[in-house]
């Protein structure tokens, strides 16, 4: 198979041939059509197999034909991760997709200026790539809204929770609207993760990789 056949547009796919992805990873195939049918998906799966573009292609693609975005730029699509590294390297991945695209990613970390990431913030952001605990901080300055979030992606959930993630993603699941399309990537699946997955995900397909 080929990114066309996975259902991306045109426009998509010349973006990832011009960034020298030829095949989709096993990953990618298994999840791009699916999470283009708007299903909420439990990912079993290692940095390094594709991921990030296995959920960002989709969900970029949805966000350029969804017809009731908001006006102003809000946050669209929340991704959520364990560490600093993870959320730069999320980020660069997804910048690299929406180069020519009129989309807009904000990082926000914890251990950074929280008054740069606010003003970078006020510029206005479609996709927000954060660490739970500074979104938190940003939300209580009312830098960040979550109340048009379309999509949820919790990226490494076996180490947010590792890291004592899980009071800050509940408050943050409660912020955003029930209505969403919610994935789970997470490198094993202890008890834990199957609950979590069990208050945050509706009828998930399940990929293993
Ligand atoms: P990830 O697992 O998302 O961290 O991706 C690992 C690396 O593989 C990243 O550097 C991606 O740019 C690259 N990559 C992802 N998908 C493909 C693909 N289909 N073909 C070639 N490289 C890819």
């Amino acid at each position: 198979t080929n990114f066309h056949e996975l259902g991306l547009s045109k426009q998509i796919v010349a973006t990832v041939s011009a960034l020298g992805y030829e095949t989709p990873t096993p990953i990618q195939a298994q999840a791009i059509p699916t999470l283009l049918q708007g299903r909420d998906m439990i990912g079993l799966a290692q940095t390094g197999t594709g991921k990030t573009a296995a959920f960002g292609l989709p969900i970029i693609e949805m966000l350029l034909k969804d017809e009731k975005r908001p006006a102003n730029r809000t946050t669209r699509v929340l991704i959520l991760a364990p560490t600093r590294e993870l959320v730069n390297q999320i980020s660069d991945n997804l910048r690299g997709f929406i180069k020519k695209l009129p989309l807009k990613i904000n990082q926000v970390v914890g251990g950074a200026s929280i008054n740069k990431q606010q003003l970078q913030l006020e510029r206005g952001t479609d996709i927000l790539v954060a660490t739970p605990g500074r979104l938190l901080d940003l939300i209580a300055r009312n830098a960040i809204s979550l109340g048009h979030v379309t999509h949820l992606v919790l990226d490494e959930a076996d180490q947010m929770l590792d890291l004592g993630f899980i009071h800050d993603l509940k408050k943050i699941s409660r912020m955003v609207p029930a209505k969403r399309q919610t994935l789970l990537f997470s490198a094993t699946m202890p008890k834990a993760i199957a609950d979590l997955a069990g208050n945050f995900l509706t009828d998930p397909v399940k990929v293993q990789v």
